[in-house]
């Protein structure tokens, strides 16, 4: 197993994630086995009960591991999928670190940062990284991410580990990457001051990187470079500059041509081969439509709804649409913004803010023929306000938001639930899909896996009602709605799982493919 340690430094939010993702995405086009980790030094067990607005979104794995949203990242540049153990947190390991003292694990010894915190991080690294199959392929390549900026206090054990790894194993085993920020001054000049600081404090940790990366808003010149290379003790060769990218699907093609591949491929002893240049060709297509889709949404912050963004551009790749993305305030937005759209999305979220505005959204698609996509959330606002519209329960709501007719309803298993952390239902469950409708259409199959998180359902005791009334349900698993559309309609569309979480750029989810497709028929119609 090689190791790719990627640290970052001046600054959060440098694009670490998509820079470690790149890499990776560099080497499975030379047919090497890549899978990442990232380790996040808060306290927290999972991103499960963060708040997206602080965090952005929680992705959901397969396994029903609630995770830090790069997770999402490396699964669509790697088309790979992974497991609770690949997000590392501060909490996990001490609280396994904890559980092994109480069990008497290390009977005698005083329990310490070093080594017993550090070991356990190495241990569960090395674990993690060995576990891993893609499609009965183990990892040769692990990418591990430090969360956070080097001097952070929490990440100090991580770092630790990372040095300790360094020592332990062989020098061809693994590399250092660095992303920096190369900011520019207000006379426009680009800065290294900030880059050798960062390194700087790397080294006092006795870390020194084999590559820095470094983010600007444009191609360092030569002389940036050779000070980052002076000052920081890397080969001129190892300094790579990662200038804004209009796309971040581009940043591998990017880092490919600042020589990045040569310079990781020596510094792990592998060998140089061929590229596979499928995977640029696909993130390049040429765009020969546009559609404009509105989300309605609560928050102001694209991060917290990060996979539907991506699943949309993957299905808008593959019918040469851009999609536009207008964020609609679900407060504050009226008619007059819906008029302009081509589709309207309706995306998962908790809480009864801004809810009346999205069960406002639905009904102005259902009765205007616009293209509707509905997710969880919006899946489940899309059958109340059915049942208020068209059954006639003029109090129709969720169990979630208060009294009334409740048609949507605690899950069953949900009742007894007490802790709030990774007690939903989460992550794969089967769904079968009808044949003869939009969903079987788009799925071309009848049994399908999606990934779920939720803790209300569609109320089995209006189910029938509301079938007869019209909206079908496409998609079960047992007696549990997991589809509905309304035959008649363009494309009036919902999930109760997240079929986002599964889409990539080389295979968009069935649900985004029809949702576009119908957004960019709906516009041809327009014109
Ligand atoms: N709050 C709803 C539920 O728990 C929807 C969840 C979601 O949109 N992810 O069922």
């Amino acid at each position: 197993m090689k190791y790719i340690f990627v640290t970052g430094g001046v600054m959060s939010g440098l694009g670490k994630g998509i820079t470690a993702a790149s890499i990776g995405r560099i080497l499975k086009n030379r047919g090497y086995q890549v899978t990442a980790i990232k380790i996040d030094p808060y306290l927290n067990i999972d991103a499960g009960t963060m708040n997206p607005a602080q965090h952005g979104e929680v992705f959901v794995l397969s396994d029903g591991g609630e995770v830090d949203l790069d997770l999402g990242n490396y699964e669509r540049f790697l088309d790979i999928e992974l497991t609770r153990p690949h997000n590392i947190t501060t909490g996990k390991i001490y609280k396994t670190v904890i559980e092994k003292e109480r069990h008497g694990d290390f009977l005698g010894s005083t329990v310490q940062i070093i080594p017993h915190i550090t070991d356990e991080i190495k241990g569960h690294i090395a674990k993690t990284a060995e576990a891993f199959e893609n499609h009965g392929h183990k990892a040769e390549v692990c990418l591990v991410e430090v969360g956070g900026t080097v001097g952070d206090i929490e990440s100090m054990p991580f770092l630790e580990a990372v040095r300790q790894m360094r020592g332990e194993l062989p020098a061809q085993d693994t590399a250092l990457v660095h992303v920096t920020l190369v900011p520019a001054d207000t006379m426009g000049d680009l800065k290294t001051k900030p880059t050798q600081h960062s390194v700087k404090a790397l080294r006092e940790l006795g870390l020194r990187p084999d590559i820095i990366v470094c983010r600007s808003d444009r191609v360092l010149p030569g002389h940036s470079r050779r000070k980052i290379s002076d000052f920081c003790d890397v080969p001129i060769s190892a300094v790579i500059s990662a200038a804004d990218a209009p796309d971040i699907y581009q940043v591998p093609m990017e880092l490919e041509k600042e020589g990045i591949a040569n310079v990781i491929l020596d510094t792990l002893g592998l060998e140089k081969r061929g590229v596979d240049s499928e995977w640029y060709h696909t993130v390049t297509a040429e765009y020969t439509n546009r559609a404009t889709i509105g989300i309605v949404t609560k928050y102001g912050i694209e991060d917290v709804y990060l996979s539907i963004k991506e699943a949309l551009k993957h299905a808008g790749r593959a019918l040469s649409t851009e999609v536009r993305i207008r964020w609609l305030d679900a407060e504050t937005f009226d008619d007059h913004d819906l008029a302009e759209l081509d589709g309207i999305l309706v995306p998962g979220g908790f809480g009864s803010r801004g809810v009346p505005g999205k069960i406002r959204a639905i009904q102005y698609a259902r009765e205007n023929r616009i293209p509707f996509l509905g997710i969880c959330l919006g899946f489940q606002m899309a059958v109340v306000e059915f049942a208020r519209d068209v059954l006639g329960y003029k109090d129709a709501i969720s169990e979630e938001f208060g009294p009334g007719t409740q048609v949507i309803a605690i899950l069953p298993e949900q009742e007894e639930v007490k802790d709030l952390g990774g007690t939903m239902r989460l992550g794969d469950c089967q769904v079968d899909v009808a044949t003869g409708t939009t969903a079987w259409d788009l799925y071309g199959k009848t049994g399908i896996v999606e990934r779920h998180r939720h803790r209300y359902e569609v109320n089995p005791e209006y189910i029938e009602e509301i079938k007869t009334a019209g909206l079908v349900f496409s998609g079960k698993n047992g007696n549990r709605m997991e589809i509905l559309e309304l035959p008649g309609h363009p494309f009036f569309f919902a999930t109760q799982f997240h079929p986002e979480f599964r889409s990539r750029p080389t295979r968009p989810s069935p649900p985004y493919l029809g949702f576009v497709n119908a957004c960019r028929e709906n516009k041809e119609i327009k014109q």
